[in-house]
């Protein structure tokens, strides 16, 4: 058999300006935020250019052109997530937007206190705040799934906290601190079988894994624009139309309704339902063309690109001397965070950032994963499409020198 194709990431580079006009740049802090191609761009400037307009209302011709470039981002969306229709996307400003429309229109409606939301440990604050403002207002009681000692979830516990009363597991797909990937498709099926619904975080997942809806069998599903190589200030909730329908409006204001009257206001339908006020129009032409972008490489060539990344990266790192990293679980993303025994993270990341190699230093917005692994923070390294053999080598050979230095 000839070998499968490689990923070309180095020609891929070229199609991010960015990088192009950051020659040195050594970028390894995707799981933040990742750079626009040229695609993205361009469709961003094409919307402003030639179809800027609001959508929906007007009757003139440029606020068709707007609508037509809207909905069919919409429709793009649709179509990469696998969903069965467009009407089921709903546009949102980011992940943490979707999250919390989801707790404070979905959760709101249907919880009642004593049921209760399992999360795990590995969230970000974006899917643990939400539920913390809601359950202490409405008596709902959150349960946690724990670690193993690889840094996976307890899968046993997790299935020990379901219950009765479990109306949501609430959980990443990715987890933006240690690359876990928990088994999805177990603790679907597990959580449905006793009749509770799954929100699925995509935050991370989305730039490195193949989402489809239709077989993930997921009742929600959030991610960000920004994150998979598309424009900040957009963000997508996905649900199926029956739950949709289900939820009452969260934010109001224009479009979200159907007739407004002092008598009594009345709503749209979803997805507008849950879209007040003037949308992200060109935001969702961009995301849109990130999607069309991604889906136009070669979906396994690159998950075999950033695994083999990840592998020469661990292999290196387990070659230094007093670095810890937080998890060890097979099948995880291209993310890996580091402690350094008494070195402290942030003096390593200001030194690999006077070598222009760019990592995140913190709790990544995960505190308690922090807290259960009992460390204050980490340095973070997190790779995407764009990154080469030479990123990876670079950041190894920047560690290796400043842990001499600071050891
Ligand atoms: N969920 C995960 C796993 C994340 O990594 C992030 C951002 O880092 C979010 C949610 C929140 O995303 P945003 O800030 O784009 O809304």
């Amino acid at each position: 058999m000839p070998p499968p194709p490689a990923f070309d990431a180095v020609a891929l580079r070229r199609q991010f300006p960015l990088l192009a006009n950051e020659p040195a740049l050594v970028y390894l802090d995707n799981a933040a935020t990742t750079h626009k191609p040229l695609a993205v761009l361009a469709a961003e400037r094409h919307f402003y250019e030639h179809a800027n307009a609001n959508v929906h209302r007007s009757a003139h011709r440029l606020a068709h052109a707007a609508t037509e470039a809207f909905e069919g981002a919409r429709r793009t969306v649709a179509r990469f997530l696998g969903a069965a229709s467009a009407a089921e996307v709903v546009f949102t400003r980011g992940a943490t937007e979707a999250i919390n429309l989801v707790a404070q229109s979905w959760a709101r409606a249907h919880l009642r206190p004593g049921d209760e939301i399992v999360l795990s440990m590995l969230e970000h604050h974006a899917n643990i705040v939400p539920w913390q403002l809601l359950a202490a207002e409405r008596g709902l009681v959150l349960r946690v799934i724990g670690l193993a000692a690889d840094g996976s979830l307890d899968l046993d516990a997790f299935h020990a906290l379901l219950g009765p009363r479990t109306r949501l597991v609430a959980v990443t797909a990715l987890s933006n601190a240690s690359g876990v990937r928990p088994p999805l498709g177990q603790m679907i099926a597990a959580a449905q079988a006793i009749g509770a619904r799954v929100l699925v975080d995509a935050a991370q997942a989305a730039a490195h894994d193949r989402l489809d809806v239709s077989t993930l069998g997921a009742d929600f599903l959030v991610f960000s624009g920004h994150k998979v190589f598309g424009p900040t200030g957009i963000g997508v909730l996905w649900a199926p139309m029956a739950v949709l329908d289900s939820m009452p409006p969260w934010q109001g204001g224009g479009e979200m309704i159907e007739r407004v009257s002092f008598a009594g206001t009345t709503f749209n339908r979803p997805p507008y339902r849950f879209e007040a006020g003037t949308p992200p129009i060109a935001q969702a032409v961009g995301l849109a063309a990130a999607l069309d972008w991604l889906a136009g490489l070669d979906r396994a060539a690159l998950a075999r690109h950033e695994a083999q990344l990840l592998q020469r990266l661990e292999q290196g790192l387990a070659q230094l001397r007093q670095v810890h990293p937080i998890a060890s679980a097979a099948g995880r993303g291209p993310v890996t965070s580091l402690t350094f025994g008494a070195v402290h993270p942030f003096d390593v990341a200001q030194f690999l950032d006077a070598r222009d190699i760019a990592v995140r230093v913190g709790n990544h917005c995960a505190q308690p994963l922090m807290e259960a692994l009992g460390v204050n923070g980490t340095l973070r390294i997190s790779l995407c499409a764009y990154n080469t053999e030479a990123d990876v080598e670079a950041v190894l050979a920047a560690l290796s020198d400043t842990l001499e230095l600071l050891a």
